[in-house]
């Protein structure tokens, strides 16, 4: 492992103070992703600055109803907050579908936002990878990839985004707050990570800035949510394929729905087509069908994973039907 200078930072300002000039450090805070990709010499921060000890750890409502959250809330925190349960069940159930217990009570909010992609060739400094090594090609185009992408990959890269948390946040709609040097500014969640394109080694929106805080927007009434993730085994794996689905209903026509993937693409992939192709119809099996080919319909299978496309088909008429359920429910 090289060496790293390390600072405890013990404000905002401070903590983005100390990374100005230094565009190879790295803010540390569970450290579930950090620590293990400086091991594998992945990651190469030349500073390390914990935040560990600023005052976001809070989970508030705001005036308006929402939900702000701060960026340390841990992943565990989070998931049983009766707050989120209540307003937001989808993301306690993404977020318990993720990782082990030992990995959510160290994991924050603003941390996952962060998570780096699992592609092995990316975590094997070894292996030609355009987003850990710019310009030197991606070994997982013609290599093992079945774990990879069908949905907003590139000729340079088709690693998948490997939060489940993510997904929820998506489906949800959420604003970030991001502090900088230039004092704090908010962007909408799904503008925050970006596709590969032909820069896959630029992951996010962010311009030498912290995430402070996640606003979520207000959940529908009444409320179906469901989180739907198939993979290898049943535990502490990550998805081949996932669906975050949220229904309002009025008697048994769908007023809004709010669908979003994970496992199966570059950035949590929020289906906004298929949601419109679902409003005003009635909640059955059919409807559903049809918003999961409009959500695939652009999927483009690699040479190991064209099984991803009927799997994530069956994810989504799942998360669906139990949101619909769950909605019907709510409403009695
Ligand atoms: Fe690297 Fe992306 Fe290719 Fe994986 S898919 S090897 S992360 S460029």
């Amino acid at each position: 492992m090289r060496t790293f200078a390390f600072a405890r930072a013990d404000s905002v300002a401070r903590a983005v103070e100390s990374q100005q000039g230094d565009p190879a450090s790295a803010f540390v805070a569970g450290g579930t992703t950090l620590l293990d990709l400086v091991k594998l010499d992945v990651m190469r921060p030349s500073r390390v600055i914990d935040i560990n000890a600023l005052p976001l750890n809070t989970v508030e409502r705001l005036p308006d109803d929402r939900l702000r959250i701060g960026a340390l809330v841990t992943n565990t925190d989070l998931a049983y907050h009766p707050d989120v349960l209540a307003d937001h069940p989808l993301l306690s159930q993404a977020i318990l579908a993720g990782a082990s217990s030992q990995v959510r009570n160290m994991a924050t909010t603003g941390g996952n936002l962060m998570q780096r992609t699992r592609c092995p060739y990316f975590r094997d400094a070894a292996a030609a990878c355009n987003k850990r090594e710019p310009g030197s090609g991606c070994d997982a185009l013609h290599g093992v990839n079945r774990m990879h992408a069908v949905l907003g990959g590139s000729s340079e890269c088709v690693a998948v985004h490997p939060s489940d948390m993510c997904v929820a946040l998506a489906a949800i709609g959420a604003t970030l707050t991001l502090h900088g040097p230039r004092g704090e500014r908010e962007i909408e969640f799904a503008d925050f990570h970006r596709l590969p394109g032909t820069t896959p080694y630029l992951e996010h929106d962010l311009d030498n800035e912290l995430i402070v805080a996640v606003t979520l927007a207000p959940p529908l009434v009444p409320l179906g949510a469901a989180y739907v993730k198939l993979r290898d085994r049943a535990a502490y794996e990550f998805a081949l394929a996932s669906a975050g689905a949220m229904l309002s209903l009025d008697e048994e026509l769908i007023g809004e729905a709010r669908l979003a993937l994970g496992g199966v693409a570059t950035k949590p992939w929020r289906c906004r087509e298929a949601e419109a192709s679902l409003a005003g119809k009635r909640a059955d099996t059919a409807a559903f069908e049809a918003a999961a080919d409009l959500a695939l319909a652009d999927a483009r299978p690699l040479s190991h994973n064209a099984f991803k496309i009927p799997l994530a088909r069956q994810a989504i008429v799942r998360a669906l039907r139990d949101a619909a359920r769950r909605a019907r429910e709510d409403d009695a």
